[in-house]
């Protein structure tokens, strides 16, 4: 019987390699692809197993069970927050998060901004982007960013380091391309407007999931979030 461990090991070892290949065919170095591993559904000895193989960046949705497991799991884990965050949550995120994907508003950025600078941290955030317009999903649409973009820049505590999207519901991954290229493009056009003044700096795009991550990493995701794939062959 193989243990948790050895599972996810296995599991593991197949989403690396997997990564690695993607990364080939792009041209691109796999050292330039972070994995969330995302354990939201995770039994807590499955986080166990993730420590255990080395995985030390973890993902969460929920910004309560982030907390609760932050404060039961080695302090060496680097939490990332990628589910939606209430405002009256931001200084008890914040404080346990090293990356929150899921800016979906101006009003939580300027909170997060605002807590930040009372606080004297300098959080690293993501901006989400509803690329496909879709009324189901959160986030700024590409306009309301663009037209942001600038009171974005001029705040100065917190540290606005690129974009996150999620691609629509789809049978085929490569229907995700379209999606992560768009956001790709955005990020580009976006970052080459005037820096320096504020804090944000577009370096990372934060797209991919387990049933599309290969098709984000060939899109340039650098960070992909991971949960499902990394726990095959385990029951909740
Ligand atoms: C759950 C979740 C993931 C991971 O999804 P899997 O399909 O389990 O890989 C990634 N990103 C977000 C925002 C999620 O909510």
């Amino acid at each position: 019987m193989p243990t948790i461990a050895d599972r996810i090991a296995d599991n593991l070892t197949r989403v690396r390699a997997q990564i690695s290949q993607a990364c080939q065919r792009a041209g691109r170095d796999s050292n330039d692809v972070t994995l969330v591993c995302v354990t939201k559904y995770a039994r807590p000895e499955w986080i166990d197993g993730l420590l255990e193989c080395g995985e030390f960046v973890l993902g969460e949705s929920r910004p309560q069970q982030l907390e609760q497991r932050a404060s039961r799991f080695s302090d060496q884990v680097q939490w990332h927050l990628i589910g939606q965050l209430q405002r009256n949550k931001v200084r008890r995120t914040l404080a346990v998060t090293s990356m929150i994907h899921s800016v979906d508003s101006m009003k939580l950025l300027e909170r997060i901004d605002t807590i930040a600078a009372d606080d004297g941290h300098r959080p690293s955030v993501l901006l989400q982007v509803n690329i496909s317009g879709e009324d189901t999903k959160g986030g700024f649409t590409s306009d309301v960013l663009r037209d942001a973009w600038p009171r974005i820049h001029s705040l100065a505590s917190v540290h606005v380091r690129g974009l996150m999207t999620m691609a629509p519901l789809t049978d085929d991954p490569r229907n995700s391309r379209d999606t992560f290229d768009r956001l790709r493009h955005l990020s580009l056009e976006l970052g080459a407007g005037p820096t320096g003044q504020g804090g944000a700096c577009l370096t990372e795009l934060s797209m991919g999931m387990s049933n599309d991550f290969e098709i984000a990493i060939e899109a340039g995701a650098t960070i992909i979030r991971l949960g499902r794939t990394l726990f095959e062959g385990l029951d909740a």
